[in-house]
């Protein structure tokens, strides 16, 4: 389960809400737990994280080591403050700041070179949804994102640009579907080295609406925006899941 806090937060109070988390799910082990704070807050909640069963990773990650590149992020900073995971290829980063197929790959070829993991996500709009286009979109940007790589990402995010942070969760028997169809096409790229790719839902996920999901096995568990903001709602999210799974 990974929190992604977006542009929220400064660094106090990352820390603040890193150090709630982190009273709240102590001692989980049933999942692998991350928040993804914004760049600046990163060091603080490293901080407040360390030696707790909670990881932390970054929004996205530049595809060049160093260099002349402002306003980027690289790689070697994030290893340095700690993080495990990078979000690459959000629909965020799509469609209000333009990252194209391409530049997805680039940087997630970065992330897998550096030793970070990332968090591929694809996901249609609502306009290609209603077309019937979500195979066609999702099959055009996993293949652009995976170009430049010999390993799969360990992880990949279905997130349907219409979900994401409007309430409007996508009903299970098409996150199944999805989530189905990512798998062939990763395992058809990478054949047995596709294997243990875990795929996350995202998309306006909640405490109310995910133990459905989590009771299905193409679930391996959940990319949280809005939700993740607040300690109480994600430890419940989390608590939830793990509950509707253990049953
Ligand atoms: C996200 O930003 O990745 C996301 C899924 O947001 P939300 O949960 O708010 O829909």
């Amino acid at each position: 389960m990974i929190g992604n806090w977006k542009m929220h937060t400064t660094p106090s109070e990352a820390r603040e809400l890193a150090r709630e988390l982190r009273e709240r799910l102590d001692g989980i082990r049933e999942a692998d737990i991350a928040v993804c704070p914004p760049a600046t807050s990163i060091a603080a909640v490293a901080e407040a994280l360390t030696g707790s069963n909670i990881a932390w990773g970054a929004q996205n990650a530049h595809w060049a080591q160093t260099g002349a590149f402002t306003g980027e992020i690289s790689t070697s900073a994030l290893k340095e403050l700690g993080c495990t995971y990078v979000i690459v290829g959000h629909s965020e980063r799509r469609h209000v700041f333009g990252e194209s197929d391409e530049m997805v790959a680039k940087r997630l070829a970065r992330v897998i070179a550096s030793g970070l993991v990332p968090i591929l996500c694809v996901g249609e709009t609502e306009q290609e949804r209603q077309q019937g286009q979500t195979d066609e979109v999702l099959r055009r940007q996993l293949e652009l994102a995976c170009a430049d790589i010999e390993e799969p990402p360990a992880i990949a995010a279905y997130e349907p640009v219409w979900a994401i942070g409007t309430g409007r969760r996508a009903e299970i028997g098409d996150v199944e579907t999805v989530h189905r169809f990512i798998r062939e096409r990763l395992a058809a790229r990478f054949g047995s080295k596709a294997e243990g790719i875990r795929i996350l839902y995202g998309g306006s996920l909640k405490p109310a609406n995910v133990a459905d999901l989590a009771s299905s096995e193409e679930f391996d568990g959940g990319l949280v925006g809005g939700a993740s903001l607040s300690a109480a709602s994600f430890a419940e999210l989390i608590a939830r899941a793990i509950e509707r799974r253990n049953h």
